[in-house]
């Protein structure tokens, strides 16, 4: 029998930007217990915010939370983007209609990285944990060359920032060369995890074990995502395990979207949700040496 996934760092609510057009508009309460009714204990909620266009979602999330009884394993976190400087003075102009992801065109590439949160805004809303994801390519061409500096040059900025707990889902990859039936198989790496040069993984794993960043291991987004080839996974799965070896810390994060209604599997929830889902987990995490009790958790909630 599997160990039991018991934490999860990277859950979205129904007050992030991405999850409010749901057919089943789940409140915050009914998403934390489907997640725990699968034997998840220690948690939090990390809606997204790209550019401050997203603060009025957090301050949503922030209050929805605050009606919740308190548990000291329960937190309070946030998904950021690495954005541009660039698009965060374009929005700051407030002549885009409604720029819920930013600004995802026309800028430079190779400009000047941020992040659209503030040490303010972590003291304002109590965030206890930040997590940060590489998620579009910064204005450079879809090739693949171009894809992969890009998206090195982007984590490696997340894992420097200093506000920045978890780097999420690093070389996780949505939109452009998706086939017809909605599956990846050839760019920018899914025919060839190798394409990816060990020299930035060797970088990238000192970058965040000198900064104490940790590393997700993002369940349903990359890892147990049936439209990402089986072979790249279990190349991804072999990567994972080299940053552990390298000293690097790995959280789990299922990157459950409240709209989705189900958070694992065919079941909605419960403990044989929570087994399903355990199971397909081992499956690809146990072959690479990577157990449950060698994972990060955030203390308790003083
Ligand atoms: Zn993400
Ligand atoms: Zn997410």
């Amino acid at each position: 029998m599997p160990d039991t996934i018991t934490s999860d760092w990277h859950l979205h609510t129904r007050n992030s930007c991405d999850c409010k057009h749901g057919r089943l508009p789940t409140s915050m309460a009914e998403t934390l217990a489907a997640v725990r009714s699968t034997g998840v204990t220690d948690l939090g909620v990390t809606d997204h915010l790209h550019t401050p266009y997203n603060l009025p979602d957090i301050a949503a999330s922030r209050q929805e939370f605050d009606t919740l009884p308190s548990s000291p394993q329960l937190h309070f976190g946030i998904e950021v983007s690495s954005v541009s400087a660039w698009e965060l003075a374009e929005v700051a102009t407030g002549r885009y209609e409604d720029p819920v992801y930013g600004v995802r065109q026309g800028g430079p590439a190779n400009g000047e990285l941020v992040i659209g949160l503030s040490e303010e805004d972590v003291e304002r809303f109590g965030i206890e944990y930040v997590v940060a994801g590489t998620h579009w390519p910064m204005y450079v061409p879809y090739e693949r060359e171009a894809v992969i500096r890009d998206y090195h040059r982007q984590n490696m900025f997340l894992a420097c920032h200093p506000l920045v707990t978890i780097v999420a889902h690093p070389w996780w990859w949505m939109g452009h060369w998706m086939d017809e039936d909605g599956n990846y198989r050839t760019d920018p790496w899914f025919d060839d995890f190798g394409k990816v040069p060990q020299s930035m993984h060797d970088e990238f794993a000192a970058a965040a074990r000198e900064h104490g960043t940790v590393v997700e291991i993002n369940l349903h987004a990359v890892v147990l995502n049936r439209h990402y080839p089986e072979g790249f996974r279990r190349q991804y799965c072999e990567y994972l395990a080299g940053l552990q070896a390298a000293g690097v810390q790995l959280s789990l994060g299922s990157d459950h979207h409240a709209q989705h209604g189900h958070y694992w599997g065919e079941s909605a929830s419960g403990p044989e949700a929570g087994e399903a889902r355990a199971i397909a987990l081992a499956a690809m995490l146990d072959p690479v040496g990577i157990h449950q009790s060698d994972l990060w958790r955030l203390p308790l909630r003083s």
